[in-house]
């Protein structure tokens, strides 16, 4: 069933408590925190502009890092009011809690169209204990709650969950922003009925995170497309040799079962036929783990179907390369979450960057719709320049995961029905 939007509501002179997400990434600068990437609090923009013409007063919370209850100076969201101000070219009023009498008189001091954002919910730990009182306490100034933070939806805490159970109960609205009607949207309703063919490429690190995923999109894809260290979980499971490559040997039965459904349903099921190797060598340097440091070396193409023993696979090669930019582009729909190699060292993001090319020129050039699940890829995509030019960009990294999973996320399913 179709969720409230924002556009649904008549929100005039009404205190909207919003909930975003500006979990943005900061760093220290001349003993202040400035922030580095603000994709987050733009991506919130339209929702806050539409507001603001209704005549809105809002009231924005959000959380920021890990505090885990403390009042952590390093994840206060003050330097986040500045920056909004900033980009909305209005006045954004900062206030040091996020409950207590202090907010209630400034949000009562809102004009229509005036703007409060509340310092960081997870300065009490009660936020991510989904805390009823407390939760009663944020609604004090809630006559509607709109959430536009797709990438806590997953989470039933105080602010995306509670909250919104409160205002419903009292009878008050609880509706998406434009940002969480887009990712609802893109991941939801575009994938029920895709436009055909519809390809998956998935990618990342482990079966075991995505195996939900897999299962569920078995169920709608024409192809599927498996490329990363996940790769190698399905090569050993078929018998392959995969040297040292990262694998999760206990999850080959879970590769298998889901090769027989791919077969079982007719689904094209494809996985790299070639890829790229090094030789891992140990440093005398531990990671944080106390691990130590392996240095890839010697890098080259591998064609065949076994890995050495002493090699390790770190990208798809370039035969798979153009067999998966051949699939894409008879592509009229595309989901793609997760790398094809360790992108981040630039000599192993050659496959990744081979399939982000070819899922812009499939959007581009074919008109596909192209989805992008969030997290890894999203990062590649940017990286690469290309963010622009696909279809659709998910906020989300375990919450777009969670709902291809089919999932029902608990800071949606507290939004009213249209
Ligand atoms: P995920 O969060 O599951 O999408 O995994 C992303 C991570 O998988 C990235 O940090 C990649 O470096 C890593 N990854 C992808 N392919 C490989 C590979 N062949 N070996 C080791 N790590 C990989």
């Amino acid at each position: 069933m179709a969720k409230l939007t924002v556009r649904d509501l008549n929100t005039h002179g009404k205190r909207v408590f919003l909930r975003v997400d500006y979990n943005v990434p900061l760093e220290e600068k001349d003993g202040a925190m400035v922030i580095t990437d603000d994709t987050r609090i733009k991506a919130t923009l339209p929702t806050l502009r539409l507001l603001i013409a209704q005549g809105a007063k809002l009231i924005l919370a959000a959380h920021l890092g890990r505090p885990k209850g403390q009042r952590e100076a390093t994840m206060s969201l003050r330097p986040i009011a500045a920056r909004l101000a900033e980009l909305l070219g209005c006045k954004v009023n900062f206030v040091d809690d996020c409950i207590g009498e202090k907010v209630e008189k400034l949000a009562g001091e809102l004009p229509p169209g005036g703007v409060l954002l509340l310092e960081n919910v997870r300065y009490y730990n009660e936020e991510e204990a989904n805390d009823p009182v407390f939760a009663e306490k944020l609604a004090k100034v809630a006559d509607i709650y709109v959430n536009d933070a797709f990438g806590a939806a997953h989470r039933a805490h105080a602010s995306t969950e509670g909250v919104a159970r409160i205002v419903a109960k009292r009878g008050g609205k609880c509706a998406a922003g434009l940002l969480m009607e887009l990712e609802l949207k893109f991941l939801g309703d575009e994938l029920d009925q895709p436009a055909r063919p519809f390809v998956v490429i998935l990618g990342g690190a482990k079966v075991s995170d995505k195996i939900k995923v897999i299962d569920r999109l078995l169920d709608k894809a024409d192809t599927i497309l498996i490329g990363g260290a996940m790769a190698y979980t399905f090569k050993l499971a078929q018998g392959f040799q995969i040297g040292q490559s990262l694998v999760e040997k206990d999850k080959t039965d879970v590769a298998l079962a889901a090769l027989e459904k791919a077969k079982r349903r007719g689904v094209q099921f494809l996985l790299p036929t070639d890829n790229i190797c090094v030789t891992p060598v140990k440093t005398d340097k531990l990671n944080k783990k106390g691990r130590p440091i392996l240095d890839l070396t010697n890098p080259r193409t591998n064609a065949e179907a076994n890995i050495p023993a002493s090699e390790e696979g770190v990208d798809i090669g370039p035969a798979t390369a153009a067999k998966f930019r051949e699939v894409i582009l008879g592509a009229k729909t595309i989901l793609w979450n997760g790398p094809m190699g360790i992108f981040e060292d630039k000599r192993f993001a050659v496959g990744t960057n081979a399939v982000a090319q070819a899922v812009v020129d499939a959007t581009q050039q074919n008109g596909a719709k192209s989805i992008i699940g969030g997290g890894d890829s999203v990062k590649a995509l940017n990286k690469a320049g290309m963010g622009d030019r696909v279809t659709f960009m998910s906020t989300g990294g375990g919450a777009s995961l969670e709902f291809l999973e089919g999932i029902a996320l608990p800071g949606v399913a507290a939004l009213s029905e249209k």
